[in-house]
């Protein structure tokens, strides 16, 4: 999921509350160190959490007419926009009943009215500073950390959520499975160190080959990407394995033994399915496997298509 927030901002505040004084206040005590945003009914406060920006925090009300703080919650922890973004109930209803509801469904904490200020600016603060640790751990765990690609698990995930949503829209969704030539060599003549800036760069040649926003460039193994490419048919995925292997030969990244050329060149594999009920993933990766298997046998340094 799209991370909600940057690092360079204020963290964003949303307030949901039908009490302009408690807005006021609640405003007034955190505006210094975060971006505000006011929604005087319920109506409102799911417009402006459910769109871009996305809040980084929901202080909510707990008594509204119409839709209760509560219901509001409920509505919020089960939209995938928002979900993950931590609620904070505030209310002047202080019995133990009302309280754990809010937990129940959810939230991460209760301030009571009469507000104290400190004390909410400082859970506040606590409970965005976990929100983003747990972004960058969430970020880190989908990361390869060589390449800063998305790494193998992240690869499964999004070939499998791609492979419904194709199903669903009656399309194809293409991919491409490249290995480095020769790679065992280049380390063995030049060592790891070297090798590992080696990865590193073509790990980029083959991001900057790829535009579509929805595209995902994974390393799936020690010398080995995988390119994921919704709605693409075999003649649009065709295309964009030729722009890696133009751009890799144009990188010119010296390999002394390489028996292909005397740069670094790369071997890709290429298959596009229409997911049915035959197929799954792995019958559209092992297509694009075995055409990578062909690619390698017949020279190196070429694309085959799936048969
Ligand atoms: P082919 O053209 O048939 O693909 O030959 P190859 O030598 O590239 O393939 P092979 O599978 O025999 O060797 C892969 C080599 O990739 C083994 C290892 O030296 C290197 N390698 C794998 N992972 C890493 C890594 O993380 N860092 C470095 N530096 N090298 C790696
Ligand atoms: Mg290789
Ligand atoms: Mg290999």
């Amino acid at each position: 999921m799209e991370s909600t927030s940057s690092h360079d901002e204020k963290p964003r505040v949303l307030i949901i509350d039908d009490d302009a004084l408690y807005l006021q206040i609640m405003t007034g005590a955190l505006q210094d160190t975060c971006d505000v945003t006011v929604a005087k009914d319920p109506e409102q406060g799911w417009e402006l959490a459910t769109r871009k920006p996305f809040p980084d925090i929901i202080l909510l009300d707990v008594v509204m007419p119409k839709i209760s703080g509560h219901e509001l919650c409920r509505k919020l922890k089960k939209h995938p926009l928002t979900f993950k973004i931590p609620v904070i109930f505030i209310s002047a209803l202080s019995n133990v009943e009302d309280k754990t509801k809010g937990f129940d469904l959810g939230a991460v904490d209760y301030v009571t009215k009469p507000i104290e200020v400190p004390v909410l600016k400082a859970r506040v603060r606590n409970h965005i500073m976990l929100k983003l640790q747990q972004e960058m751990l969430e970020d880190l765990s989908a990361k390869d950390a060589l390449t800063g690609l998305s790494n193998k698990r992240r690869y499964y995930e999004a070939i499998e959520s791609e492979w419904k949503r194709a199903s669903r829209a009656d399309e194809c969704l293409g991919l491409i499975v490249l290995d480095i030539d020769h790679f065992k060599k280049y380390n063995d003549s030049l060592g790891h160190g070297a090798g590992d800036m080696c990865l590193q760069k073509v790990a980029s040649v083959i991001k900057q080959s790829v535009v579509r926003p929805g595209d995902l460039v994974a390393r799936i193994g020690g010398e080995e990407f995988a390119v994921i490419l919704p709605n693409s048919d075999i003649d649009a995925t065709d295309i964009v394995a030729n722009r890696i292997i133009q751009n890799i030969n144009a990188a010119k990244i010296p390999h002394p033994k390489s028996k292909t050329a005397d740069h670094i060149t790369l071997s890709l594999g290429i298959a596009s399915k229409k997911p049915s009920l035959e197929d799954s993933t792995r019958d559209l990766f092992h297509s694009a496997d075995d055409a990578l298997y062909k690619a390698k046998r017949n020279g190196r340094n070429q694309i085959k298509r799936a048969e």
